[in-house]
């Protein structure tokens, strides 16, 4: 998994910069919503931003498209500085969550709106219009009004106006976040085969982990205000800096642990016993692990890489693929862990009461400050 890890960087760190926002603030009304961001958006990415609500995802989104000013710092496109550059002079395009199409015009005149505004020429238009329907399989429903689509439509009607105009990138303000489920999920692997197919950045909202997972190059997670991590799906994942990125994605386990510099090496103690610090690691911190990185064994053939500890099997849940255990683990095993194992023969001869030995690799337990 680090090997794929490291390409994927690679591939992403070759990559030019389209847009940087540099130390971008907002306030409205002397009330801060947003921190300094220092950000890079990387030509050709899928970049999501990822946060709760109110965590100032749209506000990013609104001064890169020229909506909104910042209230200090720079926001560059190929190294130059666009605070002077109107909403319609800039390369990009927006695709907004109520999707705001024209309901008096059919679906082939909102789609060529931008193309008219750009003067385009009549036939261009007609043919690049034909074309960007066609590839957002809409070529029948060209004469159709807003009204007479459905909701899954409308969306690609609006992707398909923000496309047209071949913008060096895209963004998106939670597309679909106003689809039903099973909708979403075909939407989701819509618009990255598109966006894989058209070669332009996407810089895209949403506030749903796993869509963030699924979809992106790499995502920026954004809390109160706060740009407090940006990285690949993976990176993100196991490697969380924060306590909140940690519990943000998905089951995690949180212990606690403390590093003490002691010789003969600085050390860290956690009821998954000791671990070795790095620099600056050190007073009281969270041991952080996912429960399908935990594994049950027998103490042998362990790698080099690999740690034990003992604890003792509290409950058992099956769920089909895979079973849930819940451990208690520490010297009076006064904590809890979940392990996700997938089913085989000898889990479903567990019992409640076991002593049962775990391993870990360590390159799946992250270490963050605390609170
Ligand atoms: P998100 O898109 O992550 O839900 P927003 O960027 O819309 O968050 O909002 C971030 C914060 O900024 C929120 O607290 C919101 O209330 C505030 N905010 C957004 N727009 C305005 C505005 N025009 N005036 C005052 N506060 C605003
Ligand atoms: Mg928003």
């Amino acid at each position: 998994m680090s090997a794929l890890l490291s390409d994927t960087a690679d591939l992403a760190a070759g990559r030019q910069n389209v847009i940087q926002l540099v130390g971008v603030t907002k306030s409205y009304k002397s009330i801060g919503v947003l921190s300094p961001v220092d950000l890079d958006i990387r030509d050709g990415e899928f970049l999501t931003i990822l946060g709760p609500s109110g965590s100032g995802k749209t506000t990013i989104l609104r001064m890169i498209g020229g909506f909104t000013r910042p209230t200090a710092g720079k926001i560059l496109l190929r190294g130059t500085d666009i605070a002077q550059v109107p909403i319609h002079k800039r390369p990009f395009n927006t695709v907004f969550q109520d999707y705001a199409l024209f309901p008096h015009m059919t679906v082939a005149r909102n789609v060529g709106y931008g193309l008219r505004i750009r003067k385009t020429p009549a036939g261009e238009i007609k043919r690049r219009v034909e074309a960007v329907l066609g590839t957002v399989n809409l070529g029948d429903k060209a004469g159709r009004y807003p009204a007479e689509l459905s909701g899954g439509q409308r969306q690609r009607v609006a992707l398909a106006r923000a496309i047209v105009c071949e913008p060096q990138v895209i963004l998106l303000d939670e597309p679909l976040a106003a689809l039903d489920a099973e909708l979403r999920r075909s939407m989701q692997e819509f618009l990255k085969e598109l966006q894989r197919r058209i070669c332009t950045t996407f810089v895209f909202i949403t506030h749903d982990q796993e869509e963030a997972i699924s979809m992106s190059d790499r995502i920026a997670v954004m809390d109160h205000g706060n740009l407090v991590q940006v990285g690949t799906p993976q990176e993100i994942y196991y490697n969380p800096k924060s306590e909140f990125v940690a519990k943000f994605f998905g089951e995690n386990n949180i212990l606690p642990a403390v590093a003490s510099g002691l010789p003969p090496a600085p050390s860290i103690e956690s009821p998954l016993g000791r671990h070795a610090a790095t620099a600056g690691q050190h007073g009281e911190l969270l041991l952080a692990i996912r429960p399908e990185s935990l594994r049950l064994c027998d103490g042998s053939d362990l790698r080099s890489d690999e740690r034990i500890a003992s604890a003792r099997l509290e409950s058992i849940t099956f769920l089909g693929a895979s079973t849930q255990l819940s451990l208690s683990v520490g010297a009076s095993g006064e904590h809890r862990v979940k392990v996700r194992v997938p089913t085989t023969l000898s889990t479903r001869s567990l019992a409640a009461g076991n002593d049962v030995m775990l391993r870990w690799s360590e390159a799946d337990v992250s270490f963050l400050p605390r609170g």
